[in-house]
């Protein structure tokens, strides 16, 4: 299976980040590598300019999320298939941080989900405990109930990203044990053929050793998707296919 790194800027980037994407292009001496994906998420003002200009270097680009409708009176939503047309291949859906800000429910993940594979996206579909269940010794049977409630019925493409919400952007991971015990579930819940990401601090210093771990089949990486010094190397820790 082929390794998927994909990048969420989550609400940064202006026209001038481009200039990250550029300096990436060069690591890589003109163009991506293709026995990975490498997937950038950028806030929804970029992704057709980012489509337009880096899908033909090897770069894939996708949405941070999408509307469960693929048209209507839902101002400042937008569709998957307005991402579709701007050039995406990809949408992160029920990313925790969508989860928590905007009340986002199980029901309405998978709606996203569904409605991103009907408009012709992948949907990456994020999962994950907060800190008190992991210490209770809930994380299992929480993301069991995600996964119950938040993955398509109908769509055959998807990715699942694990996310303990308690390790995004708080320099903190769980131990490789507990990725691979979490990953190993996930697998349980879901088919062969699909891809599960770990995210949640995941830095050039510690991705070597996550995307070694059986299961993980890529990584969702916010801050350190920000500048190419990082991402790079995280890239590249990835096994080839
Ligand atoms: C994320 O937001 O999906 C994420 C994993 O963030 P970070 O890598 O910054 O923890």
């Amino acid at each position: 299976m082929k390794s998927l790194i994909a990048g969420n800027w989550k609400m940064n980037g202006l026209g001038a980040s481009a200039a990250e994407i550029e300096a990436l292009i060069a690591q890589f001496d003109g163009s991506a590598p293709d026995d990975r994906d490498i997937l950038i998420c950028p806030p929804a003002t970029l992704v057709n300019r980012f489509a337009s200009a880096y899908s033909d270097e090897g770069f894939l680009i996708g949405g941070q999320d999408c509307h469960a409708k693929s048209a209507g009176a839902h101002t400042g939503d937008i569709s998957a298939a307005m991402l579709a047309d701007a050039g995406a291949a990809y949408v992160i859906v029920g990313h925790s941080e969508r989860r928590a800000d905007h009340g986002e429910s199980d029901a309405d993940v998978r709606a996203k989900a569904e409605a991103a594979f009907g408009a012709g996206l992948t949907p990456i579909i994020c999962v994950g405990e907060m800190e008190a269940d992991r210490t209770a010794g809930r994380a299992l049977d929480i993301v069991g109930a995600q996964l119950d409630g938040s993955l398509p019925e109908t769509a055959e493409d998807f990715v699942i990203a694990y996310e303990p919400v308690w390790a995004i952007g708080t320099g903190l991971t769980p131990t490789i044990a507990d990725i691979d015990e979490m990953h190993d579930f996930i697998r349980g819940r879901t088919r062969a053929d699909i891809r599960i990401l770990y995210g949640g601090s995941v830095k050039p210093g510690n991705a070597k050793e996550i995307l070694a771990v059986n299961n993980v089949n890529g990584a969702l990486v916010g801050g350190a998707s920000l500048k190419a010094a990082d991402f790079y190397p995280i890239i590249m820790a990835a096994p080839g296919a």
